[in-house]
């Protein structure tokens, strides 16, 4: 009964809402303007001042409240994307769907999106969103963001939090509400789907009942959405610091079958991937570090256990290594859907890593030498180490070559001496026919160029 009231309520055509809004005092949320990144005050001070309102909104004022360092800011404005674009010289307005403006101070972008509002502008037949460019008012904008917790304001020149749905105690409860009626706003955007389970894993937040149980019966609309945005949302969930936590969700909550190529991979049978774990745990730890990491490679582990068992296959039928692989790789990225789904700057790097593998194999002449010079051995070592550590090579292997990288001269030799008494390459008359090998070179697609 009284969740049919509240329904209502917020169903409310637009324009009617009128509820009033619990405004914050800093002595009850303790979020100072300094707390704020140099752009995310200047750009809305500047709009304050030419006489719009503007607040800081969404995911930033959440993390602050949460004493978590933003990743970025948003700014939401009463000012239409041109006026936006107007005053402010470095900006530019983006997007058709949604259009937004991007306004750069310094180093930094602020994303700024007009109050939405009103009917949502084109739907499709599943009720998808096509287009939402209608504006309205404040607490419009809040009824249309996903989570309670994301449609908090800042406004920094009162310090105050504004919120209209409860964010605050749901902020609290450390839980993820979403707004208005679940399974409707999963049709309107698919992908809010996804975004639940990322911000639950990434805050360590509970998915609420009622936002949580209609996602199963809605995964498949998943299919349906352009391979880039669930390319980009798959990043962030992978890059969220908690990627394994996440993935498990994902399981969980049955999103992990047939809705991305990227996902299946990543999804074969629960805790059968040991290499696969000990990726995704690396790079979380190295995201809660703040250290950089490489999308490239990251792709690369996630799709090398199809990589491997594709080769297998062509050696199985007789095909030579490095031509198994060649064309394992290709099999696993035209999966991928690569064009759409994999960017090149990415793939690019994926390959070399792939590639570069089986020259750890080779210890002996000058071939060493060569490979540590490549500017891809760091990227190959780190994955080979990888594979080391899942115990899919031996670890001494991954040694060897941690202590060549960095031995000087006489070390260097000494460790040769040593794989060849381990039994690799075998010492003088070899030596004619890898000089051969490597005049013919030039003539053919090496371990170390990039696959032709
Ligand atoms: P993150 O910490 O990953 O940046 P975020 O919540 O800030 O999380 P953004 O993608 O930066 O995520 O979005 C900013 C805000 O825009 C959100 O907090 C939310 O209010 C709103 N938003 C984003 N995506 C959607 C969506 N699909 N539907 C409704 N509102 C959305
Ligand atoms: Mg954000």
């Amino acid at each position: 009964m009284i969740r049919k009231l509240i329904r209502r309520v917020f169903e409310l055509p637009a324009g009617k809402r009128r509820a009033r809004p619990k405004v914050l005092p800093l002595a009850q949320h303790g979020i100072h303007r300094d707390r704020l990144s140099h752009a995310a005050l200047k750009v809305v001070t500047r709009l304050q001042e030419a006489g719009f309102e503007a607040y800081v909104v969404g995911g930033a004022v959440r993390d602050l409240l949460l004493d978590v360092d933003p990743k970025d800011f948003d700014v939401a404005t009463n000012a239409t994307p041109e006026e936006v674009h107007h005053l402010f010289r470095r900006s530019r307005i983006i997007g058709r769907r949604f259009r937004i403006v991007h306004v750069m101070v310094g180093p930094e972008t602020i994303e700024v999106t007009t109050f939405r509002g009103g009917e949502v502008d084109d739907t499709s037949a599943t009720g998808r969103i096509m287009a939402d460019n209608t504006y309205g008012s404040q607490e419009e904008d809040a009824h249309r963001r996903d989570f309670t917790v994301n449609a908090l304001f800042y406004d920094p020149s009162a310090e105050t939090v504004i919120d209209y749905l409860h964010g605050v105690r749901d902020l609290h409860a450390r839980k993820l509400v979403m707004i208005g009626q679940p399974a409707r706003r999963y049709q309107e955007d698919p992908v809010r789907m996804l975004r639940a389970v990322r911000l639950a894993a990434k805050l360590g937040f509970e998915i609420d009942e009622h936002t949580r149980k209609p996602i199963r019966a809605h995964a498949h609309l998943l299919k349906n959405e352009p391979p880039a945005r669930l390319f980009d949302e798959m990043l962030k969930l992978l890059t969220s610091g908690k990627a394994y936590a996440c993935l498990a969700m994902l399981r969980q909550e049955g999103l992990s079958r047939g809705i991305l190529p990227l996902l299946d991979a990543v999804m074969g049978e629960e805790g059968s991937d040991r290499f696969l774990q000990l990726a995704l745990e690396r790079t979380d730890a190295r995201i809660r570090q703040d250290k950089p990491i490489s999308v490239g490679f990251l792709l690369a582990t996630l799709l090398w256990h199809q990589v491997v068992q594709a080769q297998q296959k062509y050696l199985d039928q007789g095909e030579k290594p490095m031509p198994a692989l060649f064309q394992a790789m290709a099999d696993v990225e035209n999966a991928q859907d690569n064009e759409f789904a994999i960017p090149r700057r990415f793939s690019v790097t994926m390959r070399e890593i792939w590639t570069l593998q089986p020259r750890f194999e080779s210890r002996v002449g000058q071939r060493p030498y060569r490979f540590v010079e490549q500017p891809r051995f760091r990227a190959a070592y780190d994955f080979f180490l990888l594979r080391a550590e899942a115990g899919e090579v031996p670890q001494a292997l991954a040694h060897w070559w941690g202590a060549f990288e960095t031995a000087d001269e006489a070390e260097r030799e000494a460790l040769i001496e040593q794989a060849k008494s381990e039994g690799e390459g075998p010492a003088a008359p070899a030596r004619k026919r890898r000089r051969r090998r490597s005049n013919n070179r030039k003539n053919r697609p090496e371990a170390d160029g990039t696959p032709s």
